[in-house]
C-alpha cells in the first residue's frame, strides 16, 4: 500500500516539491489517511498498534521515493509521537497522541542549538519554575516540522537546574506552538529534503503550565538518548530505502543506455558495480531489521540502532553515487531522481548524531577504552 502511495502520489510531483522547497500539506494528510503517522502507537490513543518493523518499513518505501516526504513522516513519528508516547502523562497522550495519529498535526522535537549540536547535553535553553508555570527562554535550530501550519507543540529540552554533581539537569518540557513569546522562522536553501519543514525557534519568557513537564524532572536528558535512539532506526530506514529507489533507477537505466553498440550494464566493471549496490542493500537490510527486531521485543538496541544507522546511511552515500556515475551527465540532471537521491544522502550521514558520533556510541558499547569516547 505504501509503495503504491510512493509510486502513485508522491513521484510525480517530488521535484516539484524539491525545487519549490514546498512542505506539502496534502501529501502529509494523505499519509494520515493511510494510517502511517503512530503505527507503533496504541490503538486507544489513535495508532496503528503494529509494532516498529512496520513503522520501518512504512519509512523505507516512502525513502525509496522521495528524502522529503520520508523525513516528515519519520520525524513526525520518532521524534515527534513517540517522546509524548513514551514519556508522556495519560492526560498529554489524550491531549495529543489522537490528532497527531491521524496526521491532522504534528509534533517537533526541540534538541538542537547553535551551539549544541552533537553536543546535545549542552543546552542553553532555561526553563525556570515560577509558580505553577515554566518561563522559557532560549532558542533550537535546525528542527524538523516545527513552523507548519500543522505543527502544533515542541517537546523542548531545557536546563532546568543545577544536579548534585553539578551538571545541568536537563527535562523535556512540552510546549504548544501558540504559546505567547514561541516564535518559528522556517530555513530556507537546504540541500537536502528541500520540501521537508525545518525551523529555527524562540522562546522569550514563553509560559507554560507546570503539568507540561514530560515524565519527571531531570529524565530529559536520558528521553533524549531513547528518543535518538528509536529516531536512529527511522534515519536508517531513511538510508535503506533511498539506496534502493537509487539502485533500482540505475539498474533501469544501465539495462537501458547504450555505448559502444552495448548496453552499459553488460559491461563488466558497471555490472559489478550493480552486484555491489545490491549486496550492500541486502546487508543493511539485515542489520535494521534486526535493530528493529530488539526494539520490538524490549531489548536492548542502542548499538544495533547506531550500527545501523551509520551503516545505512554512509551506504547510501556510495549506492547514490555509483548511481549518478551509471547515469553519467544525465544523473547531475534535476528531471533524473538520482540527482535528488545525491544530495538527499548526504543528510543522514549528519541529523540525529553524525556518522562521527554513531562511531563513538558504538564504541563504547563495545568496551572501548579511552577518555575521547
Ligand atoms: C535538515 C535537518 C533536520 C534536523 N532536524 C532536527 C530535529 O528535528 N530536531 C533536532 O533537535 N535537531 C535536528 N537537526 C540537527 C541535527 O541533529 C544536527 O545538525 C546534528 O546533530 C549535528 O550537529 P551540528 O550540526 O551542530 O554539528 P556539530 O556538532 O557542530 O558537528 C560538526 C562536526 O564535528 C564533528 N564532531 C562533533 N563532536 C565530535 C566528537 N566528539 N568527536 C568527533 N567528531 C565530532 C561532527 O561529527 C561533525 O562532523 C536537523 C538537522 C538538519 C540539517
Amino acid at each position: 500500500m505504501v509503495r503504491e502511495f510512493a509510486e502513485k502520489e508522491i513521484a510525480p510531483i517530488a521535484q516539484e516539491l524539491d525545487d519549490k522547497e514546498e512542505f506539502s500539506y496534502n501529501l502529509t494528510k494523505r499519509m494520515g489517511e493511510l494510517g502511517l503517522f503512530g503505527l507503533f502507537v496504541h490503538e486507544e490513543y489513535g495508532g496503528g498498534n503494529l509494532g516498529y518493523i512496520f513503522y520501518i518499513i512504512a519509512v523505507e518505501e516512502i525513502a525509496r521515493i522521495d528524502g522529503s516526504q520520508a523525513a516528515t513522516l519519520a520525524a513526525a513519528n520518532s521524534l515527534g509521537i513517540a517522546p509524548i508516547y513514551y514519556y508522556g502523562n495519560e492526560e498529554q497522550k489524550q491531549a495529543w497522541l489522537p490528532d497527531l495519529c491521524k496526521g491532522k498535526t504534528l509534533a517537533s522535537f526541540g534538541l538542537t542549538e547553535p551551539n549544541a549540536g552533537s553536543d546535545a547535553g549542552a543546552s542553553r535553553t532555561t526553563g525556570v519554575l515560577e509558580g505553577d508555570h515554566w518561563i522559557i527562554n532560549g532558542s533550537k535550530i535546525f528542527i524538523t516540522n516545527s513552523t507548519t501550519d500543522m505543527s502544533k507543540v515542541c517537546v523542548v529540552q531545557a536546563v532546568t537546574g543545577k544536579r548534585e554533581d553539578g551538571r545541568n539537569e536537563l527535562s523535556c518540557i512540552l510546549v504548544p506552538n501558540s504559546t505567547p513569546g514561541f516564535t518559528t522562522e522556517t530555513m530556507h536553501g537546504k540541500m537536502v529534503w528541500r520540501a521537508s519543514d525545518t525551523g529555527e525557534l524562540h522562546f522569550t519568557d514563553c509560559k507554560v503550565p507546570k503539568e507540561n513537564l514530560l515524565g519527571r524532572r531531570g529524565d530529559g536528558f536520558h528521553q533524549m538518548l531513547a528518543t535518538l535512539d528509536g529516531g536512529r532506526l527511522s534515519i536508517a530506514a531513511m538510508g535503506l530505502g533511498g539506496a534502493q529507489g537509487a539502485f533500482e533507477l540505475a539498474l533501469k537505466y544501465a539495462k537501458q543506455r547504450e555505448q559502444f553498440g552495448r548496453r552499459i550494464g553488460a559491461f563488466q566493471v558497471n555490472a559489478f558495480k550493480l552486484a555491489d549496490m545490491a549486496t550492500e542493500i541486502e546487508m543493511a537490510r539485515l542489520l535494521l531489521y534486526k535493530a528493529c527486531w530488539l526494539c520490538e521485543k524490549n531489548r536492548a538496541f542502542s548499538k544495533e540502532a547506531a550500527m545501523s544507522k551509520m551503516f545505512c546511511s554512509e551506504m547510501y552515500h556510495r549506492v547514490a553515487n555509483q548511481a549518478v556515475q551509471l547515469y553519467g551527465g544525465y544523473g547531475l540532471m534535476k528531471e533524473n531522481a538520482v540527482e535528488r537521491h545525491y544530495r538527499n544522502q548526504k543528510l543522514l550521514d549528519i541529523g540525529e548524531g553524525t556518522s562521527e558520533i554513531q562511531r563513538i556510541v558504538i564504541a563504547r558499547h563495545i568496551g572501548v577504552p579511552g577518555k575521547a569516547l
